[in-house]
């Protein structure tokens, strides 16, 4: 008989001990039964154990699936540092198969693509770093280095991952990369079906597909051979999982490639505080197309002021496109009584409730909670309901009035909710066929629009003004990335809306973004990432005094620890959600494995760890 620790997948419980009668290779996907679970239950093979002193349940099956030597030592890192089991980390890896062996398929590629001196001269340099950081202006062509860099690889028979935000994984990207890579490209998200899920993880196995473009998910695939990884847009916020294991995908990327000697190269217009401060750059600060801008700013409170009117009117009639931006969807986002002051508020979080006009309905957009407007305040049952923080929903309202004879669309996630919506808006975008785009942060991402001359930018302040350490990075970056998609050829506008006029201006030039770098990690010395790190533990549950007692617990456990600091403590900024309380312990230190200690002390189900936490 032998013995065998395992990990159980996507479980919160720690290693196992199981037997068989099987030799079975460490590594090997398994089906266990756990006590008082009727279904049987997924589980790895970690090491080869002696024969325990208790009595151990047999493995009821071996399957065919693998994960390598590689995979194990990625997921005990993730689980060491990101708090979780181990079975919980390898849950994120699409596991090898051995019933798929490799095909020798001899290919080689040709981009035909010719980089102009300064473009060489960064790719030799992202080569010859191993792992690097290329803070490229919009418009500079990042992509063609991604290319050609890739390509050296592919010819040299290692593979490739191309890491991009969910959103910006678009019909365009995906054209340019098959013209080069053909049929060896895959495009992989959370979105694409499970038979052409299994159709790529066959490809990649035996060889055909060499290319993987995709969200976060895409590192964890079953690569042989990868040779570079790629990691573009590094510094957006959605490569952090927001469920467990809550890495950070691009500093896991980093993580991976240092330890397994990989190529890596991180892309940017706006490239983080974090990479800049720990990643040798090379400034590709050269633009390819020439382009003007035209900004101007606008603090008026009112959302389409006429300054704001005149100058869409103005584009349209010279048969130019608009973009409008907005941080916010819906109609309006606060429902405020101005008799009492109250906002209504979801029944089931402490968040404001948005109003969404065309259902005729008030939305939580924390927990899909909806009800019908209410005629009168629910608090006080006399006041007249005003609305606040102006939504994409409402600007397109507004619009259409102002515009009644030109075409307004919304982009954002109440109405693009599929692939398919998403390339018929942009390709009815760039054919003419609509005018005025009204979107989020949808509208930022690597999206090529030909003919927008104008873009308007509202509300960005509330982003500015978040209670995060990283909103001035967050705002900055996105303004840039809104501006960078007018005028993609030729003479382009930006109008700005805010009150802080002098810090956007300076900044908005691309050619200062060094300099903000560099004032952003003088004013995060000594209190924040990166020269510390930070974590936050959330006690969520039902039970209100139960989560609040077990954080007062907490709370006064780590206050004793002199290698961590308690920042702060106490109900969290959305204190309810899905009818569960929720306190939070915001940690500090510089310490990490003091840190991490501290984190592994947590023992109640009723935690959310989050380390590195981005707000
Ligand atoms: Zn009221
Ligand atoms: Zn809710």
């Amino acid at each position: 008989m032998y013995f065998y620790e395992v990990a159980i997948l996507r479980s919160p419980l720690n290693n196992l001990t199981y037997q068989s009668e099987n030799k079975i290779e460490i590594g090997t996907k398994v089906l266990i039964k756990l006590r008082q679970r009727k279904v049987l239950d997924e589980a790895v093979i970690i090491k080869e154990v002696e024969e325990p002193t208790f009595k151990c349940s047999d493995i009821n099956e071996i399957t065919n699936e693998f994960y390598d030597e590689k995979m194990l030592q990625i997921s005990s890192f993730v689980s060491q540092y990101y708090v979780c089991s181990l079975g919980e980390a390898l849950s994120v890896y699409n596991a090898f198969d051995k019933n798929i062996n490799k095909i020798e398929i001899e290919e080689k590629f040709d981009s035909k693509i010719v980089l102009s001196p300064l473009q060489e001269k960064a790719k030799e340099f992202l080569k010859e770093k191993k792992q690097a950081l290329l803070f490229a202006n919009t418009g500079a062509g990042k992509t063609e280095i991604y290319i050609k860099s890739i390509e050296e690889h592919l010819n040299l028979d290692e593979q490739a991952v191309l890491l991009m935000p969910e959103i910006s994984l678009t019909p365009q990207m995906q054209k340019r990369l098959e013209k080069v890579f053909g049929k060896s490209v895959a495009i992989w998200h959370s979105k694409i079906t499970k038979k052409k899920k299994v159709e790529i993880l066959k490809g990649l196995q035996e060889g055909s597909i060499k290319l993987i473009a995709g969200a976060r998910s895409a590192l964890f695939l079953p690569y042989s051979n990868l040779g570079v990884i790629v990691v573009d847009e590094e510094n957006d916020d959605s490569y952090k999982s927001d469920s467990k294991p809550r890495f950070h995908t691009k500093d896991l990327a980093i993580y991976i490639a240092k330890k397994f000697e990989l190529q890596l190269i991180l892309g940017s217009a706006t490239v983080s505080t974090s990479s800049f401060h720990k990643i040798p750059f090379f400034r590709l600060d050269e633009t390819y197309h020439k382009t003007k801008k035209l900004y101007s700013f606008e603090d008026s409170d009112a959302n389409l002021s006429p300054k704001i009117i005149d100058k869409i009117d103005k584009t349209l009639k010279s048969n130019n496109q608009v973009i409008v931006f907005l941080p916010t969807r819906a109609n309006f986002k606060y429902q405020i009584c101005t008799t009492c002051g109250k906002s209504v508020e979801c029944p089931f979080c402490s968040v404001s409730m948005s109003l969404h006009k065309n259902d005729l309905a008030l939305k939580c957009h924390y927990c899909g909670y909806t009800q019908k407007i209410p005629d009168s305040c629910p608090s006080c049952n006399s006041g007249i309901i005003h609305n606040l923080r102006v939504g994409t929903a409402q600007i397109e309202e507004e619009l259409k009035l102002i515009f009644p004879a030109k075409t307004i669309k919304r982009f954002d996630r109440d109405e693009i909710k599929t692939d398919n919506q998403l390339k018929t808006v942009l390709n009815d975008f760039n054919d003419g066929k609509i005018d005025i785009l009204v979107g989020t942060q949808m509208l930022s991402k690597g999206h090529d629009y030909h003919n927008v001359k104008l873009a308007v930018v509202l509300g960005i302040d509330s982003v500015l003004n978040m209670n995060s350490y990283k909103a001035r990075e967050k705002a900055l970056s996105l303004l840039i990335q809104i501006a960078g998609r007018s005028g993609r050829s030729g003479e382009g506008e930006v109008i700005i809306q805010t009150k802080n006029q002098e810090f956007f201006n300076h900044y908005l030039n691309e050619s200062n973004y060094l300099e903000f770098l560099e004032e952003e990690l003088e004013f995060r010395k000594d209190f924040y990432p990166p020269f510390l790190k930070l974590a936050k533990i959330i006690f969520s549950h039902s039970n209100g005094l139960k989560v609040k007692d077990e954080m007062d617990f907490y709370v006064k456990l780590f206050k004793e620890n002199k290698d961590i600091e308690v920042v702060g403590f106490g109900q969290s900024p959305i204190f309810k959600m899905s009818n569960k309380y929720r306190y939070e312990i915001l940690l500090r230190s510089s310490n990490i494995k003091a840190l991490l200690q501290a984190l592994h002390s947590v023992q109640t189900a009723n935690a959310i760890i989050d380390m590195d936490t981005i707000y």
